[in-house]
């Protein structure tokens, strides 16, 4: 099986080797054009200028182009991993290797790293995590859904933003000349995100149209964006009814 960040490793080692210049926890400041020429303002202090920009801030977007923010509910995956488990115990859980999701509204995500680990992931609270206890009903459900684990320790927990749009789509868009703005994957980006990442590649390079899968289109807020966690609550209160259970 692919580990995805070592395949992510592979594709920064590649462009790197094409040329590329990586600046690693750099946040972009302030995007301003004049005629062809896109300047780019950073945190830190310098800018560069270049002909062309492509934004993909996704569930992490803030204000660096008006209105994106609002075309996306931004919502925290929680996932936890226990222990490695042991030879014994893991001939018994997913055997085969299986990368698992379940058919729930809200869905869980389950699978072995190549440590042995059992990997977890499912909904959590829309705000950033407190502490422990916000990972605690992910750690309840595992002896669930395999009881030779229950009492199993767990070692690592984590969470991370992803966009949800109005259609469930990924969307482009291309408000300015030169600028491309890449969001929305529903958290499943790490297939769409990479293989939109070859296609917005080939749409910069040689400024091919036709290279990009999904058509750009205007940046349309969601309605009532400010009351999102409020509807997007009621909305999760809704599909835990449906999918009852665990
Ligand atoms: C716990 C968890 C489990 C997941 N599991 C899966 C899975 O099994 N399969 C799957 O397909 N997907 C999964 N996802 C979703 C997947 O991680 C995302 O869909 C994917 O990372 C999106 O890629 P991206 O490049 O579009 O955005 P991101 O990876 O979110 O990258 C956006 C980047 O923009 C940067 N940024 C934001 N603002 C600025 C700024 N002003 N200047 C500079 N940089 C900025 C952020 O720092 C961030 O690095 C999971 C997500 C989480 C959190």
């Amino acid at each position: 099986a692919v580990q995805p960040l070592a395949y992510a490793r592979g594709l920064a080692k590649a462009a790197l080797a094409a040329g590329a210049v990586l600046h690693t926890d750099t946040p972009v400041a302030g995007l301003s054009r004049r005629g062809t020429t896109w300047t780019v303002r950073t945190g830190r202090g310098p800018s560069l200028t270049t002909e062309r920009v492509v934004l993909c801030t996704n569930g992490y977007s803030g204000d660096l182009w008006p209105r994106l923010r609002q075309t996306i509910i931004a919502a925290n995956s929680f996932q936890v991993a226990t222990v490695p488990l042991s030879d014994n115990l893991r001939r018994t859980v997913l055997p085969e290797g299986q990368v698992s999701s379940d058919t729930r509204k809200l869905l869980l995500y389950f699978r072995l790293d190549h440590t042995g680990r059992l990997l977890l992931g499912g909904r959590g609270p829309f705000r950033e995590p407190r502490g422990a206890a916000d990972w605690a009903h992910l750690e309840r459900i595992v002896p669930k859904l395999f009881p030779q684990l229950a009492g199993i320790d767990f070692d690592h927990r984590w969470c991370g933003r992803v966009a949800v749009t109005r259609d469930y789509l990924p969307h482009l868009h291309a408000p300015e000349p030169g600028l491309l703005i890449d969001i929305g994957c529903q958290g499943r980006g790490v297939g769409l995100q990479t293989r939109m990442g070859q296609a917005i590649a080939r749409f910069v390079a040689r400024d091919d149209a036709d290279a990009l899968p999904v058509a750009p289109s205007p940046i349309t807020p969601l309605p009532l964006h400010g009351l999102h966690r409020l509807y997007a609550a009621a909305v999760v209160a809704w599909y835990r009814l449906q999918d009852g259970g665990l």
